[in-house]
Formats: structure tokens, sequence, C-alpha cells
């Protein structure tokens, strides 16, 4: 048992999730001590605006000055659930440093500074959890840090944006078009009114990120994912997603490519309907994790929201608080493996290719020959004539983004293509295909 029967707690922010975790620390008091070891109580919380209104949270404890948060004498445990980059990382950095154990919800900042911020945290000996950073409240960085650590991650798969899968679950299920059904996502504050991060991949980037240092033991900041969004999609994508029985989804995905390096992806992937992936529906997250002893392990679960949000955040506190009342130190990162990263260019997967083209003969031989020249198979063609023009949907064999990039610049090329309508990335099995898996180990 500790020498300190109370943990004092100093909280950096009280918006969605800071304010739900500091209403649960004192509803939930007498749990949370007796699963702790020792009593948690909040002493102090930064804030930028001191006279806004927050309902359960005591205006007694709130500062303006986020310095005093984290030199505070009496706090132990310093939750950061502000956001953003600065002051955010001078803070929780200054925190490790005056050897407080912090916990963090700040995907954004762990993406793009966790290096450092790791680094701090095992130099002053104490402890940095970050469950909430990925997936809200679904535990995943504690089963990829601790659970399954020793064994071999092949691959991370997962739903870690709950906007664009709401978007997407509605453009699926109710033949809506994006803008809509955005308006509608923002209307019900389900999208932020800038939808930028959500929509073009970098939140989910931010969090595969992560997720990829953590199963392949490789440092992998944002900068290292390659990210695409959902803002292009149209009704006609998600049309004939569904004539071949699959969905869209944006999946973030990383594994160790055949080559040894790790490829980090965020984009829309078509999956079958089979796929467990493919019944995530609305605004929940799952990630799917493809180990070599363990096989197939699913997530999921609410990915973001200030209750669910909290709860990964209190799981954080009630683990540290232990190691204070008790001793010892939770899981470290490590970057031991050090893989290099794969560019875009040298992932294989398989896409399917929508084409507007001439109807008239020899067009398919053209662009079937096109697609050869680039050492693309094509797997099947489906021709839907529509008038003077005909609609060619493409699926191919698995094939190297390079050489994809290279078939639709030829193919832009040619009078007979009108236009390249879509290029989306297929996941899942292809039972025809024994090369489709050519990027995992
Ligand atoms: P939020 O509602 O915007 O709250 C942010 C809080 O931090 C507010 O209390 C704000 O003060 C304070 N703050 C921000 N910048 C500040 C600054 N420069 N100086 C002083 N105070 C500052 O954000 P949130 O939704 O709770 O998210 C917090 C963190 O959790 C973020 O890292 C986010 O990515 C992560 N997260 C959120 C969710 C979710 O569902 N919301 C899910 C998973 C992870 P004022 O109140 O005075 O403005």
């Amino acid at each position: 048992m500790s020498a300190n029967s109370v943990i004092k707690v100093g909280l950096l922010g009280a918006g969605t999730v800071g304010s739900e975790v500091a209403r649960l620390i004192e509803s939930d008091q007498s749990d949370l001590a007796a699963r702790s070891g020792a009593a948690i109580e909040v002493v102090t919380i930064g804030v930028r605006d001191k006279g806004k209104d927050r309902p359960g949270v005591s205006r007694d404890l709130l500062t303006e000055d986020l310095d005093s948060v984290v030199t505070h004498p009496d706090v132990e445990i310093v939750i950061e659930v502000m956001g953003g980059i600065e002051p955010a990382r001078s803070l929780i950095v200054k925190a490790l440093n005056g050897k407080k154990s912090v916990v963090t919800a700040n995907k954004a900042l762990l993406a793009k500074h966790g290096a450092e911020i790791f680094a701090a945290a095992k130099a002053n000996g104490v402890d940095l959890y970050y469950e909430a950073a990925v997936a809200g409240a679904i535990p995943i960085v504690r089963p990829l840090r601790e659970s399954i650590v020793g064994d071999r991650v092949k691959r991370v798969m997962g739903i870690v944006n709950g906007t664009t899968n709401y978007i997407l679950t509605k453009m699926d299920e109710e033949n809506a078009s994006y803008d809509s059904v955005l308006k509608e996502a923002q209307r019900l504050g389900y999208a932020e009114s800038d939808p930028t991060a959500d929509v073009e991949g970098h939140d989910a980037a931010a969090k595969i990120a992560i997720l990829a240092s953590l199963a392949f033991h490789t440092s992998v900041g944002i900068d290292d994912v390659f990210a695409s969004g959902i803002s292009h999609l149209t009704s006609r994508d998600i049309e004939i997603a569904r004539a071949i029985d699959h969905v869209i989804k944006l999946l973030a995905i990383a594994e160790v490519t055949n080559k040894g390096a790790v490829s980090v992806r965020v984009h829309p992937t078509l999956i079958p309907r089979s796929h467990p992936l493919a019944a995530v529906r609305n605004a929940f997250n799952a990630v799917f994790v493809e180990a070599k002893s363990a096989g197939e392990l699913m997530f999921y679960g609410r990915g973001a929201g200030g209750a669910p949000t909290a709860s990964a955040v209190l799981g954080d506190l009630v683990a540290i608080s232990r190691h204070i009342s008790f001793g010892g130190l939770g899981g470290r990162e490590s970057d031991y493996a050090d893989l290099p990263i794969a560019s875009i260019e040298e992932v294989a997967t398989r896409y399917l290719i929508r084409l507007d083209v001439a109807d008239r003969p020899g067009v398919l031989a053209t662009v079937a020959q096109t697609f050869a020249k680039h050492a693309v198979s094509i797997q099947t063609v489906r021709q839907s004539g529509r008038g003077e023009d005909a609609e060619l949907v493409i699926m191919t064999h698995s094939a190297l983004d390079k050489d994809l990039a290279s078939t639709v610049s030829e193919l832009q090329s040619l009078d007979m293509v009108k236009r390249v309508e879509s290029v989306l990335r297929v996941e899942g099995v292809d039972p025809s295909d024994s090369s489709s898996n050519s990027a995992r180990k």
C-alpha cells in the first residue's frame, strides 16, 4: 500500500472528455479507491476560460494557468484531455520531467511527437498511458502493448473514425449522397463544422500510426502514413460495391510487407459483406488484428463521445494509481525492430476501377492490353452500355500500387477512355487469387 492514501490528479482540459472524467472521479470515488489502493482526487483543472459553465465540475478547481497544473507539488498524475499539439506537448513533457505520470487522449500529439514523449516517460521512470487516444472506449492500446506482446502481429486493420463510418453506413443503407449525409452528420453532431480531419483520413492516420508503432515495435509517425479520404466517393461507387456483395469502409491498415517493411495506410476500401468489419455500422469503431499464434482478434465498440472516452481514461488512471499504491510500472513501447517504412508504391492490393468508355468494338481489348502491359492482372470485367458510352467495372488481382498508377495514367491518355471514374482498393479474401496476400508476411 502506498504511503499516500490519496493520489492527487491534475486535469488539463474540461471539455467533452475532461468534464466527464472529472464527474466520474467524483461520483465513483469509493469504487475507484477500492480498485486503486488509494483515493483519487482531482485537485486542479486547467482550462482556457474559467467562466464557462461546466455542469458537475467544481468551479473552484479551475485555473487558466496550465503550467500550475503540471508543476503542482501534490499532483502525481496529470490527465491531458485538451487536445492539439502545443501547449499540450510542452505541458506533458514538463509533467513527465517533474516525475508525474501522464494519461493522454491526444492521438494527434502522439502520432507527431510520440518518440519524444515516450522517451521522457522512460527517462523519468513514470507511466504514460493513452488508451483513449485510439478508438475511444475500445481497449486496443493495452492489448497490443501488453496482452499480445508475446505474439507476432501480422496485420492491424481498423475502422477507427466514427464520423466517416456513419457517413458510409448512411450512403450504403439509404442510397444517400455524400454531401447530404455529411450535412445530416453535422446537424446531429457526428461531424465537425470543418470535417476535414475526419473525412480526409487524417484522424484515422494518427490512430493507425500509434497502433502500427505498438504492433511492429517500430517508430511510426503520422508522416509515414498514406492517407486518402472519402470525400470523392459517389453513390455509384457504393452501388457497384453493393452489386458485388461488398461494402466500402474507410480502413486504416498497418501490415508488414513481404519485403519486411511496415506499410501504413488509410483509404476507402471495398471489403466483402461477410468480413467482420463490414458489420460495423454507424459511428461504431472496430479493430481487427491478425497475429501469428492468436489468429484473428476483433475489438469493437464506441470510438468517441464523452463517457466512452472517459471510460478509457479512467482505466489508465486506475492502472497508474495501482502502480503508485503497490509499486511497479506499466509496459513500455519498444522500437527495437526498427523496420523500414514501405512507400505506398510498393504496397500490393486488389483494385476496383470504374471507367467511362466509348461503346465500340475493340475498346475492351485495348483496355485489357493496357492492364497487361503494366503487369496488372484482371480478375473480372463488368460492362454496361449507356447510349454512346459504356461503363467498365474492372476488378484486378493483387497488384503493386505503382503498377496500378501507371496503368491508370495510360488509360487516361486513351481517346476511347472518356473518364477514369474511380479507383478503389479491395481487401478481404480473394478465393481465386493465391497472391492477394502478397503484401503480408
Ligand atoms: P474539447 O471538448 O474541445 O475540450 C478541450 C478542453 O481543453 C476544454 O476544456 C478547453 O478549455 C481546454 N483547452 C484546449 N486548448 C486549451 C489551451 N490552449 N489552453 C487552455 N485550455 C485549453 O475536446 P474533447 O473532445 O474533450 O477532446 C479532448 C482530447 O480527447 C483531444 O485530444 C481529443 O482528440 C481526444 N479524444 C476526444 C474524443 C471525443 O469523443 N471527444 C474521443 C477520443 C479522444 P475551455 O473549455 O475553456 O475552452
